[in-house]
């Protein structure tokens, strides 16, 4: 029985990942679960999962969780609360919370040497550094949750990664992968959450129609395999059915195929090495006929392209890169910006700092709010 604790529980991976614990419950235990703000489903899957602990951050919600949980289940808030629900008994910590506040439950699960499954991408995107060096020094594994590294990690299984040739990552192309530039003007946030072939969270839904989806996933990329910015290469699939592949220097390639379906990624990560039954539709081939392949228009989609330079660069700059998208994600939803000042504002924060080599999380963290904070106040948002 591997014992578990889910950071981030009530989002798209995190339901996915209670989703995948009922189907092998006789594998997995839940003993902890942990969310931001929505604290109506955190309760129900409370009541649900009956963990031993549970940790609501918005501190302002404790007593409203507290009031509707069975008295066994410890209930923890804010910060720190995410930090205990690394502490516990749990053998692998889940880390599926957005943003920052993944960060610093990340480091202490490592420096516990508990397995960390890592589905939040701003922890590598803007502090592989420092994760890395963690997970090196203590010598941890980080399991990738994200279905494009774990189909890597999987084609790496048996192989030297110093063998590696080339990373090749497949992308859908989005929301707006068949639209010109023209079109692309006046397309609305709502046309932007339409995903072609999977079913994800708004932001990496929106992010995956500019592209920087993509381009937080080639460095995250980097960072999970130790691989540089010219090793990597991004290959239209619109059916989404590869989820990524591995050049080996002798030219073989090995890819790992499935239906779109983000619990075969979570399950592996959660019984990595183990493969078991759990009753999920099989993957038919026949019903595609044929799978499609292309070239990225980078001109059409600046934003993968802003994301290698960036990966080029390296130091405090993938985490305002991360920052001014996120920011620039809200106020499309907002409709205080179009699809197409996306890519401008992000290239224009980037430019107006210096780089700065091997920030600290502090750094880190307060240069995230800085960059969010200049974007907001010059679109009144
Ligand atoms: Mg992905």
């Amino acid at each position: 029985m591997i014992k578990i604790s889910v950071l981030g529980s009530t989002g798209s991976i995190g339901t996915q990942v209670l989703d995948v614990c009922k189907r092998i419950k006789d594998h997995i235990s839940v003993i902890a679960l942990g969310a931001q703000n929505n604290a109506d489903l955190l309760i129900k899957q409370i009541n649900e999962f009956k963990p031993k602990y549970a940790c609501i951050g918005n501190g302002a919600l404790y007593d409203y969780v507290k009031e509707n949980i069975p008295e066994d289940t410890k209930l923890v808030s804010d910060e720190e609360g995410f930090l205990t629900l690394t502490e516990i008994e749990a053998d692998k910590i889940i880390i599926s919370i957005a943003g920052f506040p993944g960060f610093f439950p990340t480091l202490r699960a490592i420096e516990l040497r508990k397995t960390v499954c890592l589905a939040s991408k701003e922890v590598l995107v803007a502090g592989g550094h420092i994760v890395t060096e963690y997970a090196k020094k203590y010598n941890v594994p980080i399991l990738p949750i994200d279905s494009e590294h774990s189909a890597i990690f999987q084609c790496l299984q048996g192989n030297d990664k110093r063998e590696i040739k080339k990373l090749i990552l497949t992308a859908s192309g989005g929301a707006f992968r068949d639209k010109s530039i023209e079109e692309l003007s006046k397309v609305t946030y709502k046309e932007a959450l339409n995903h072609p072939t999977w079913k994800m969270g708004k932001k990496v839904t929106i992010d995956s129609a500019t592209l920087m989806n993509k381009g937080l996933e080639i460095i995250e990329a980097k960072w999970l395999f130790g691989v540089e910015a010219d090793q990597i290469d991004v290959l239209l699939h619109r059916e989404s059915i590869i989820h990524s592949m591995v050049e080996f220097k002798d030219r073989a390639v090995i890819a790992q195929l499935g239906r779109a379906d983000m619990r075969v990624p979570i399950q592996y990560s959660l019984l990595y090495p183990h493969r078991i039954e759990n009753g999920l539709e099989s993957l038919d081939l026949r019903a595609f006929g044929s799978l499609n392949f292309g070239y990225i228009d980078y001109k059409k989609f600046p934003c993968l392209k802003i994301a290698f330079e960036v990966l080029k660069e390296g130091g405090n700059i993938p985490c305002i890169m991360n920052a001014a998208d996120d920011a620039c994600v809200k106020l499309f939803m907002e409709e205080k910006i179009g699809f197409l000042d996306i890519p401008r504002i992000i290239e224009e924060n980037i430019s107006s700092y210096t780089k700065t080599k091997a920030p600290s999380i502090n750094e880190l963290i307060n240069l995230d709010k800085e960059v969010k904070a200049k974007i907001y106040e010059k679109y009144n948002y």
